[in-house]
């Protein structure tokens, strides 16, 4: 089971949802418990990642890293957090992209040559890994992701200083990466010149004991981390987001900023739509903000006549709020949900499992019977779950039932790090809105046009990724080379 049991695409274990490809986190800052920061810092960003959890720390001399299978609170306790000791620590929360669900891939990766060790971790999907892998020599890596690939390729030249080899390297490797990576002394932090995830660099404010530099200034810790939400869990300010085709190298000098790419952002629009927390923010604009906007935009592109605005729970909530604030129409919680069933471990019965999407949600009958029912949610994949839901609705008394999506047809795959359906399964990539519409069982149905998604991000068209959308793909893919078990294929 995939997801986190909160989101609401993963209502469906047949209908899954869109999944992150991880989330980053670094912190530099002698005299701080580095671990727990870290364990705090990958515990925000939970819902990028749930397949595996990793923290690697050092204390100057040796880099020690603890990962395994599962949520950050079941790989982490107390006692394992006590032994992570040092002054700089990465962590990394991760859903597969490229490799398979397994130890070994999880991360941070590990590397060694004669100039130490590197730890890596990595948020992003590459595009020409096997090229890459080419680079090194035959039998270099053991596991199956292209993150393994950069981190080897990266320590591959330890004569020469961490941060130099990279700026050479970076602009070889094609795809998307916010990476953050150490090795005993410095951390270093690097996004894409498209800058397709996002990352942030924040300040611990009042360090303890880090004391002044020479020239009398006071120290200060350092955090990295793939979103907002992650720095304001440590009590870290934001500081910037990481430029795009940016590589930082933090260390007791402070933060040194070099350009290993001329930036060509292209932010993901799905961050907005799905994936980040709504109390993120990116490129200066709050998620939440804009996900209440693109709902007003909903409202106003496909209104109707109706008694009752209700969510698909979590994840249509913010747009479901903007569709009854447009349109005046009351908003109300139609459906409950049953947040944490996702995460059981206990297999259900067949009895159960037959059950479906009525082990996650419930709806609330005295709410909705006898009412014409607008239920607004984020996306559509395969469209299982709108289905189960528009049923579910109609047997709860509704008496019409309206879908409303607050992002466009997703009728392309992502090649950047989200692992969405292939474009045959893709339900948007074979049949019409009104086909859907009819496969839904719906009395109509209206997605929010590309022009206004885009408008409520504020962010012009020609800095964002929308491919998933619109087939646009802002870095040439060829799809014969990738995939996501392109290393398990070539052995
Ligand atoms: S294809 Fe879609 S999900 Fe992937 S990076 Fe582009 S906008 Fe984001």
């Amino acid at each position: 089971m995939k997801g986190d049991g909160r989101l609401g695409h993963d209502l469906d274990p047949g209908d899954r949802a869109p999944q992150d490809a991880c989330g980053v986190f670094g912190v530099w800052a002698p005299g701080e418990d580095v671990s727990k920061l870290t364990y705090y810092g990958l515990y925000a960003l939970q819902h990028r990642g749930q397949e595996s959890a990793g923290i690697a720390v050092s204390e100057g001399s040796r880099i020690l890293i603890y990962k395994d299978m599962g949520l950050v609170a079941q790989v982490f306790d107390e006692s394992i957090l006590g032994t992570l000791r040092g002054h700089l620590a990465i962590g990394h929360c991760r859903y597969s992209t490229t490799g398979s669900s397994v130890w070994e891939n999880a991360q941070p990766t590990l590397s060694s040559s004669e100039g130490g060790g590197l730890a890596l971790a990595h948020n992003g999907n590459l595009i020409n890994t096997a090229e890459l892998m080419e680079r090194l020599p035959a039998g270099a890596i053991k596991a199956t992701t292209d993150t393994e690939v950069l981190t080897a390729l990266l320590a591959q030249d330890g004569s020469r200083p961490v941060e130099e080899a990279a700026a050479e390297l970076f602009p070889e490797v094609k795809g998307a990466y916010s990476l953050v990576w150490m090795n005993e002394t410095t951390l270093f932090a690097a996004r894409d010149p498209q800058g397709i995830r996002p990352l942030v660099l924040g300040r611990l404010p009042g360090t303890a004991n880090v004391g002044q530099d020479r020239a009398g200034n006071e120290k200060t810790g350092w955090v990295v981390a793939s979103e907002t939400a992650a720095l304001d869990i440590v009590g870290a300010s934001f500081v910037r987001e990481i430029e795009p085709g940016e590589l930082l190298t933090i260390d007791e000098r402070g933060v040194r900023s070099l350009r290993f790419a001329t930036p060509e952002p292209k932010g993901c629009l799905f961050e907005y739509v799905y994936l980040a927390r709504p109390d993120t923010t990116i490129a200066g604009r709050g998620v939440q903000a804009t996900r209440v906007e693109v709902g007003r935009a909903l409202a106003r592109e496909h209104p109707v006549e109706a008694d009752l605005v209700i969510p698909t729970p979590e994840s249509g909530t913010p747009a479901a709020i903007g569709y009854a604030e447009q349109s005046g129409i009351p908003y109300g919680q139609g459906l409950v949900k049953n947040s944490y069933v996702g995460r059981t471990f206990i297999q259900p019965s067949q009895t159960i499992r037959q059950l479906g999407i009525r082990l996650k949600l419930n709806p609330l009958r005295e709410v909705i019977e006898g009412k014409r029912l607008v239920v607004v949610d984020d996306s559509i994949v395969r469209g299982n779950t709108q289905r189960a839901i528009v049923k579910m609705l109609r047997e709860a008394g509704a008496t019409e039932v309206h879908v409303r999506i607050s992002s466009p047809p997703v009728a392309w795959p992502c090649f950047y790090g989200i692992d969405f359906a292939t474009r045959a399964e893709l339900i948007a990539g074979s049949l019409s809105v009104e086909e859907i519409r009819a496969s839904l069982g719906a009395d109509s149905l209206g997605y929010i046009s590309l022009d206004g998604l885009t408008q409520a991000t504020t962010i012009p068209a020609d800095r964002l990724c929308r491919a998933c959308f619109d087939g646009r793909y802002p870095i040439p893919i060829d799809q014969d080379r990738i995939g996501k078990y392109v290393l398990e294929a070539q052995r």
